[in-house]
This record gives C-alpha cells, structure tokens and sequence, in this order.
C-alpha cells in the first residue's frame, strides 16, 4: 500500500454525524458541510485526499480487503461505492425537493434500458473524473483499468431502450422530476459469439460480480396480481362494483439506479422492479408438506424478472412477456400512488402530478389497471376513471412494420388479467359509439377501429388501445410520424387530428459526444468553450472553424486518435486487426432485413467480384475497412443466416492477397453501447440504409453525425431531417423514396428482373452462390440469396444501383481529404438539434406540459 494511503485513512467519513432532517422520510436537507455533500456547482469541487479516503474506507469495510490484496474488481466495486457516496447526498436532496415542491413528475414506462456502463457518466457527471483519477493514481490503481472492469447493464435490444436511456438523462439534466421504471432483469440482452461464423449466444450474467449501482428496497415491494376471475355485486348505494379475485400473485421488489444531471446537482430515480415469490405464495404449499414444489413455485415467480426477450421489432406473444410487462407497469403505479404522493391525495388530481409516458406498447396495459385502481378499489365511476386516466398517459409509436405492433390474444389476456380484459371491452364499446356517433353508418370504419380484432384469432391491438387512450400520440421523426398518421393510424388520426404529434428522437451529447470522444471534445471546447455540453445547438458556432486549417487538422488528429484506439480495442477484443490510413465504413444495428445489411454486405461482394474478374484493378479500390456490428434475434432465422454470411464473407475476402491493404470486413461479435462508444468516434462513413418508410428514427444515425463521420443513407427515419440541417453536399443520399416505395409496391415489385437486368447483381449473387465463401457448399447462403432474387421485401436490388452510384462518391469526396475533413466538421456543427435535451424539450411542451424546477 502507498505510504500516502494509510495517512488519509484518518479522514474517513464519520459516521456519527447525523444529517439535517427537515422532513420526515424524504433525507437530509442539502447542506455544504455534510460530509457527503458535494461543492456548489461551478467551484473547485472535493479533494484528492477525501476521495482516497473515501475509496480505501469502501476497499477495506465493504469489500472486506487491503489495497495490496485487492483485486481489480473489488477496487472497481470501492470506486464505483465512492462515486456513489458522493452522489447521495444529491439523490436524497433531489428526492426532498421534489416532494416539497408537490411537482408534476414523468413516469417513463419502459420494458428497456439501454444503460451502458455507469462509471464514467456518474464521474463525468460529478465532476469527479480528474480527482479520481489522480486519487487512484497515488493508490497505484490506473482509472481506465477500472472503468474497463464494468460489464454493462444491457437491459435493451437496441435503439428504443437507449432512447429510454438518453431520455432519463437529459431530464435529470434539464432538472424535471421523473422517474424511469422499468424491469431489473436478471440476464440482460445475450452476448454474442460466433462459432464457424454463425452467431451463438451466451446468458449475459452482468450481475455475477456485483451490481454497485443499485440499492433494493425490499421495503418497499409491493405485491401484484395474477389470474383468478371476476364477481360482480352491488353496493349500498346500488352501484354495480366488481371485485377481481386472482388465483396468484407474486411480489415487486424495487432496485434504485441513480441517473444524475451533469453537473446539476439533481439525481433522479432508474425504479427497476425484481420478481420474487410472496409469502402468501408458498406458504400454503409449505403447509402441505411439498417442500420440492414450494421451491418450484418460487422459480415461477422469479422467473418473471429472469430475462430480457431478445427480439428487436418482432415481439412474440408469449405469455411470461405479458407477466413481465403487466407486472412492472402494476409495480410502478402502485409504487407512484402509495409511496410518491401524500397520504390522502385527491386522486382526482392525478394529471396534476403525473404524467406517464409509454415507450411502445409494452407499458399499456397500465391503461386498464389505472382505470382499475381507480374504480374498483377508489369508488371512481367509469367517466371521472376514464378522464384521469385518459390524462395521465402518452404513447409513443416505434414502429411502421405490421409485425411489430403488439396483439394479444383475448384467450391469454383474459386467463391471466380478467378484469383487465373487461376493462379494455368497456373502452372498446364506448369508444367505438363514439366513432358511430361521429361517423353514422359506417360500419367498416367502426370495424377497422375496433381495439379488438378477430383475425387470426381474437386478440387486442395494443397500439389502438393505447391510441384511445392516450392525451398525445407521438412518432419518433418527421417522417415516421406522417406515415404514422396516413398509415398506420389513419382512421384515428381524421377521428383526433389534434391527438397527434411528432418528437424526433435526440442522444445525449454527455455519453456520445463529451464522454465517448474526449478527443474531439477537447477540440470543440478549445474553439467555443463547453457550453455546448448542455446546449447542443451551440455547435452551430463551429461553422466559422471549418475554413480554419489548425482546427481542420485538430479535428482530424482527434479522429486518428480515434482509430487508434479502436485498432487497440479490437486487437485486443477481437483479435482483429484494423489496417492504417483506410476509410472507415461502419454498419452497427441490430440485424434485420429492413435494416439492408445485405445491401452493405453486396455492395462489399460486387467489389471484390470485379477484382477477381479483372474488372477493377485492387490498386483503384479506395483502401476501406467496413466494420459490422449486429445481435439477431435468437430465433430469426434470416438474420441469423445474414450473420453467418458477413462472417464467410469477412474470412474469405480478409484472407485473399489481391484484397491485402485495400478491402477489409471486420465483424467484432456482441455490438453494445460500450462498443458503440469506441467504433462511433473512430467512423468515417456512418451507413443508414434502410428501405424508405421502415425506419422509424433511428438515432444510431445521430450518434455518427454528432461524432464527424458522414452519413450515406435513404430518405428515411431522421436521415431525412440530418440531411436537411447538414446539407445536400455534406450527406449521401440514395435509394428510392418512400412514396416511390409506395409505388414500385403497388406496381409489383420483382427482384427478379434486377437480378436478370443488372449484371452486378447478378454477378455478386453468383459469386455468394458459387460457394467461394462457404468452401465450395453452394446451398450454405440460399436462403439468402432465394429471398434477394424471388421475395426482397425490403427491395435491396431495386436501390443496390443507386446505393453503388452513391458509394462512387462517398470515394470521390475521400480522396480530397481537406474537402471531407470540412463535411466532417460541418456536420458535427449542425447536428446540435440531435440532442435528446432538445426532444425532452418537445416533450415537455406538446405533451407532458410541465416545467423544469430549476
Ligand atoms: C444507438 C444504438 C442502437 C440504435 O441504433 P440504430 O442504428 O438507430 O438502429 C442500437 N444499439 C446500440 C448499442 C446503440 O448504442
């Protein structure tokens, strides 16, 4: 142990200090003296010496061993306890504010976050990085080390959950009240592996060596309902009143997670809830004598919370998912109406102090239960639950694929929730005497609205009854809230025009720009100061700089230290290599077909076909690394096919000599945000290919744009409104439209005829078929390469010609580095409106209508 660790140790927190309670239940008063206090924002914050103090305190007395036999791991855990210690006291004083000041809070309800490691945004958001890393250096113990040691909540598919993510972020650091619930599960998204190329996952055991972020509250678990069945009576007043009688339940155990505000001293709640068995549960069991089955019966219960669904897009309607997605969503109410609000509260009022926001249609069960609560166990009648509870929700759609949008059928509803399937038929009757009543005799219309469908069996449509329900429905672009409207939800929108909106998706700049390329921020703040932090569209003053030859060439620096350290990470990570001085093309999404990964994957087959015929001297080939990183749904067969192929192709294209220095793919396995973090930054070219009007948003696309690399991309999701800010010159655009989409559907399209017509097409299809990438198994990629030519869905070859024209010019721009530094530049200067600060902001006037406290 250093000499200067033992002197410090005396300086411990003492524990006697008793903390200023001005009100019972809600901490301490802030108070700069409190030694868990942090310095006002703006001035020298805490000290090195207090914070070893601190650090060694956790090693010795929660993690039970000296500096000199510590582990990285256990010095991880006493860095990450320090960390929080100094965020506590602004979680409670937080808590205490916003309890007194009785303000209107955002309940996000969201099956997923997508976190990413929390070490390094709770430092930079304290201000604690230098000090840290200065303490831990006269420890011996390097911070980077430590930081690495995280293993990532991935409690998320991909781009909703890190919106929810990037949401509760930016309005910790807007400083409006809210709390982001959710599920604690216990596995996470899978890791991949790749196994002969083909993807094999892995159970993601993030929990394994200890979850320093989050504190349970098992006092505070609250018990949820299942099953059972319904009686109806009629009370004193000769009121009809249900009761709903449930045949099991189990128990919601609340873990906290701090989300704080840079640099602002608030700290709002991540409420994640963890299933366990209830008392009442085995105990009956236990009495019976069958020990083995009251264990079972525990594993039942726990398994509720064991693991994320891994589909992105395709929900399956399995019934553990509606357990977990009713069993958070009746956790997190009874959790905002029994522990947030004062006894006694006028439930009345509810909008007045909640508004919960419904990230997809996974939260909307929460529909009916409030109504539930309301009525059944408050004495509201229909009309006073219906109108609190049609105010305290707002549903944003994700999504345009019919496959996406969530049906359950009525059988499984009404088995595990009876008195929530009554509840939605009353919605549904009422609402649809609304739609006869202001559209008489139209009764297909009144059909097509129906919250309940028929077909394949009878099932509800849980983006309708959100609809119905909801004060604003919201898409999460320009576009995709259009084609929401005269698309998806076309009846609903001529019933409730004004009920529509839009609200682009944003990132953080905290976590994508600031703490993800502190090269580049360095830079940033070195010409226009660090406002732009927490005021995104001050990038905008950038614009001057991108004549400025010192700054073109810090800019570029900044990007090659980029590369660097990504060659590092997957040397290291992957065992691949990156080469020197290639333009880096870089495709990182989940997989799936509408995505066109196979349109990347072509275009990267048709190049290296025209080398080996001759076509293309290797020496004209501008040298290009293209990097893929995607998870497939675990039973989605084409993706995981797909995955298989890059992987084929990689291993045959990277070994071929004629390729050596001018062709690269690389494929690192298991993209998450902690990868995301390294390979973003390090982009040249950011690929956002879909097929027009299938992307939603998209924000993957901001995060590329934010960080300098330069977009080729459809009209679609936000690309449209990126190219719009960043310009015509500085984005590549390709592909048809979506109302060209539209029309070559209504045509009939036929791939086909591409294949037959274009001999590139058919050139690089045959290439994939004549088994040089599969050792000579011409049948290994069929399945791919049968859908291209017969089905297509998402037209890949009907945009492959134009996406090829586009890439001849993306090499064009590449090779007058000073002219693409510039775009670079130009468009991390434009991208400020990308920030999802600027989103919270739409949110908070269009729909939740509330302030910061500030
Ligand atoms: C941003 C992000 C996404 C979303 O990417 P899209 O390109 O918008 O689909 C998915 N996964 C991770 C890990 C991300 O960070």
């Amino acid at each position: 142990m250093p000499d200067n660790a033992q002197q410090t140790t005396d300086r411990a927190i003492p524990a006697d200090e008793s903390p200023t309670v001005t009100r019972a239940g809600y901490g301490p008063a802030f108070s700069p003296t409190h030694p868990l206090a942090l310095a006002p924002v703006g001035s020298p914050p805490h000290s090195v010496d207090g914070f070893v103090a601190a650090f060694l305190a956790e090693l010795n007395t929660k993690q039970g061993v000296a500096l000199s036999h510590s582990s990285t791991n256990a010095q991880y855990l006493a860095l990450a306890g320090t960390v929080r210690q100094y965020l506590m006291a602004r979680w409670l004083e937080t808590s205490r504010k916003t309890h007194e000041a009785k303000a209107k809070t955002v309940g996000y309800l969201s099956a997923e976050y997508l976190l990413g490691r929390q070490l390094g945004n709770a430092l930079m958001a304290s201000d604690l990085n230098e000090i840290a890393e200065k303490g831990l250096a006269q420890c011996g113990i390097d911070l980077t080390t430590l930081r690495n040691q995280e293993v990532e909540p991935g409690l998320g598919n991909g781009g909703l959950g890190r919106l929810a993510a990037c949401f509760i972020d930016s309005l910790a650091t807007m400083d409006v009240p809210c709390i982001g619930y959710g599920i604690r599960y216990e596995y996470g998204i899978f890791r991949q592996t790749f196994v002969d190329g083909r993807q094999v996952e892995q159970p993601d055991t993030w929990l394994a060596l200890g979850s320093p972020w989050e504190f349970p509250h098992p006092d505070e678990s609250v018990q949820v309902n299942f099953g059972g069945y319904t009686e109806k009576s009629v009370d004193a007043d000769g009121r009809e009143k249900t009761t709903w009688v449930p045949s099991w339940n189990v128990l919601g155990v609340p873990y906290n997670y701090m989300v704080p505000g840079y640099l602002n001293g608030r700290v709002n709640p991540l409420r994640l809830w963890s299933a366990q068995a209830t008392k009442a549960f085995d105990l009956s069991i236990f009495n019976a004598g069958d020990y083995a089955e009251a264990v079972r019966a525990q594993t039942f219960a726990e398994n509720i919370s064991k693991v994320l669904y891994p589909e992105d897009s395709t929900p399956q309607g399995k019934e553990l998912r509606l357990q977990q997605q009713y069993f958070f969503v009746a956790c997190s109410l009874r959790d905002f109406l029994d522990h947030e609000l004062e006894e006694g509260f006028d439930l009345h009022d509810l909008p007045s102090r909640i508004i919960f926001q419904l990230n997809d249609t996974h939260p909307v069960i929460a529909v009916p239960e409030l109504m539930r609560i309301l009525m059944d166990e408050r004495g509201f009648d229909w009309e006073e639950a219906w109108e609190v509870t049609h105010q305290c929700f707002a549903y944003t759609c994700h999504t345009l694929l019919p496959e996406a949008l969530e049906v359950w059928s009525t059988d499984l509803l009404g088995r595990l929730l009876p008195r929530h399937l009554e509840i939605i038929y009353g919605i549904n009757d009422r609402f649809l005497a609304e739609v006869r009543e202001a559209f008489p005799g139209d009764e297909l219309r009144a059909g097509r609205m129906s919250i309940i469908t028929e077909y394949p069996e009878r099932g509800v449509r849980m983006a309708y009854l959100a609809t119905v329900a909801a004060t604003k429905v919201n898409g999460v672009a320009e576009l995709h809230s259009q084609l929401l409207r005269d698309k998806v939800l076309p009846d609903f929108s001529a019933l409730w025009p004004e009920r529509f909106t839009n609200v682009t998706n944003g990132v953080t700049p905290r976590r994508f720009l600031k703490m993800a390329n502190p090269k580049l921020s360095d830079v940033i703040c070195d010409a226009i100061g660090s406002g732009w932090v927490t005021d995104l569209e001050r990038l905008k003053e950038l614009e001057t700089y991108a004549l400025d030859d010192d700054f073109l060439a810090a800019f570029r620096e900044a990007k090659d230290w980029n590369k660097r350290r990504l060659t590092t990470l997957l040397r290291n990570r992957d065992g691949i290599d990156l080469p020197d001085g290639h333009l880096l093309d870089v495709m990182v999404k989940r997989l799936h077909e509408y995505k066109r990964q196979t349109l990347k994957l072509l275009h990267v087959v048709s190049l290296y076909e025209q080398v080996l015929s001759g076509k293309l001297a290797p020496a004209d080939l501008t040298p290009r690394t293209v990097v893929f990183g995607a998870k497939a749904a675990p039973g989605y067969r084409m993706a995981k096919d797909i995955i298989h192929l890059i992987n084929r192709v990689a291993r045959t294209v990277n070994a071929d000599p004629c390729l050596e220095g001018r062709l690269k793919v690389a494929f690192p396995a298991n993209y998450n945000v902690t990868l995301a973090e390294k390979l973003i930054p390090a982009a040249d070219l950011s690929e956002q290919i879909s097929l027009a009007g299938m992307e939603a948003s998209g924000t993957g696309n901001m995060k590329f744009a934010l960080n300098g690399a330069l977009t080729i991309g459809t009209d679609d999701g936000a690309n449209v409104e990126i190219r719009r800010l960043v310009g015509d010159e500085h984005f590549f655009l390709f592909g048809m439209s979506e109302p060209e989409v539209a029309a070559l559907g209504a045509r009939g399209y036929d791939p086909g005829a591409y294949y037959q017509g274009n001999a590139a097409i058919r050139a690089a299809i045959d290439l994939i078929n004549s088994g040089i990438f599969s050792d000579g198994d011409r049948g290994m990629f069929e399945s791919v390469t049968m859908s291209l030519t017969h089905h297509d869905r998402f037209m890949a070859l009907a945009d492959f010609e134009s996406y090829v024209a586009a890439q001849a010019r993306v090499e064009e721009r590449y090779a007058d580095q000073e002219s693409w530094t510039r775009s670079a530049v130009l468009n991390v200067a434009r991208s400020g409106y990308f920030s999802s600060d600027r989103s919270m902001r739409d949110y908070l006037r269009r729909i939740w209508h509330t302030q910061p406290m500030l």
